[in-house]
């Protein structure tokens, strides 16, 4: 695989994850993607609650 196909699967992962975004289990708030330790994880910026996808 080429450097430009290997980026163009990279934006298309990320935005499947971006798309599917979940609900805070503790709040129902919707989350944020974020990173941790270079992977993806969503954040609730309402209580701080995390999770992994
Ligand atoms: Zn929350």
């Amino acid at each position: 695989m080429d450097d430009l196909s290997r980026q163009r699967q990279l934006r298309l992962e990320r935005d499947a994850l971006a798309m599917d975004v979940p609900n805070c289990p503790a709040c129902l708030h919707q989350m944020e993607p974020a990173e941790a330790n270079g992977e993806y994880i969503w954040e609730c910026h309402e209580c701080g609650a995390t999770r992994f996808p």
